[in-house]
């Protein structure tokens, strides 16, 4: 791992694990990964370690995208989840960094049937439906049901929910449709063409899912039980203002991104020394 590229790709990769974390996207559990900048059949991510402690070169891994296996055979202990980030690699072409997330402000949209939704101007990124992954139709007979996305074909049918069914993803179209599916009972994955905007999804996400809690609390204590309360009767964004807001989104994200490189630069937990 040596050229300016390369460690400038890096530079970022541990600065997205400490964003992420400064900001409560993760935890001790969470990950995120790019696409090596000069191989592009390769994915880089860190290993068996909390995103707060990623420090340098040594703790990230390079995988294989065709299998998530490590380049390097005598790679340390490695991430079990790191085959939805091959998978999503694999299927999106475009696609140059994946975030995984089991955020509690989105857990409850993975789960008891009401849909996740623009609630506003910075989640336009959601777009009109967001798809939710249930691993469990994929458990066979004596599998582990934990949950954990560690397997090619695991992976491969989270990346599948990307793209809505009728997009056949042909060789021109290789585009997610969605840049985000809840994971039910588990948490959530996000995309990006660059780290700035994976990430920049990541804390939206969160954040409004926060916000859309509140708004549909806020509704049900204020009109009590006259409300037949249809999730419909909130105005979240519809179709044109989402779309508009998600190009607004991604003019913008890199504003945010150096306020968030100095917040965590400031914070003596943090440590990039790539
Ligand atoms: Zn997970």
């Amino acid at each position: 791992m040596s050229s300016n590229t390369l460690r400038e790709a890096l530079r970022e990769l541990v600065y997205a694990n400490h964003i992420l974390h400064y900001h409560d996207a993760v935890d001790a559990y969470g990950h995120v990964s790019i696409r090596h900048p000069e191989k592009p059949d390769v994915y880089i991510m860190s290993g068996y370690l909390a995103p707060a402690l990623v420090e340098s070169p040594d703790d990230l891994i390079e995988y294989y995208i065709h299998d998530s296996s490590p380049v390097n055979p005598d790679s340390k202990k490695g991430y079990q989840e790191r085959f939805i980030h091959g998978e999503v690699f694999k299927r999106y072409p475009e696609i140059n960094c994946v975030v995984h997330s089991h955020a509690e402000q989105v857990l409850p949209y993975t789960m008891n049937g009401v849909a996740l939704r623009p609630a506003f101007h910075m989640a336009g990124f959601l777009g009109q439906h967001v798809p939710i992954y249930d691993i469990t139709k994929f458990y066979q007979d004596g599998d582990q049901q934990d949950m954990l996305v560690n397997t090619v074909k695991f992976g491969s049918e989270l990346a599948n929910l990307f793209t809505e069914t009728n997009n056949s993803l042909s060789p021109n179209n290789k585009s997610p449709d969605h840049t985000v599916v809840l994971m039910k009972r588990h948490g959530f994955t996000t995309l990006g063409k660059n780290v700035p905007e994976a990430v920049y999804r990541a804390l939206y996400t969160k954040t409004n899912a926060g916000v859309q809690t509140n708004a549909v609390m806020l509704h049900k204590a204020y009109f009590g039980s006259q409300a037949a309360f249809d999730q419909q009767d909130l105005p979240y964004l519809n179709g044109i203002e989402s779309e508009g807001c998600r190009k607004m989104n991604e003019g913008t994200q890199d504003k945010p991104w150096k306020l968030w490189v100095r917040e965590v630069e400031a914070s003596s937990l943090y440590k990039n020394l790539t």
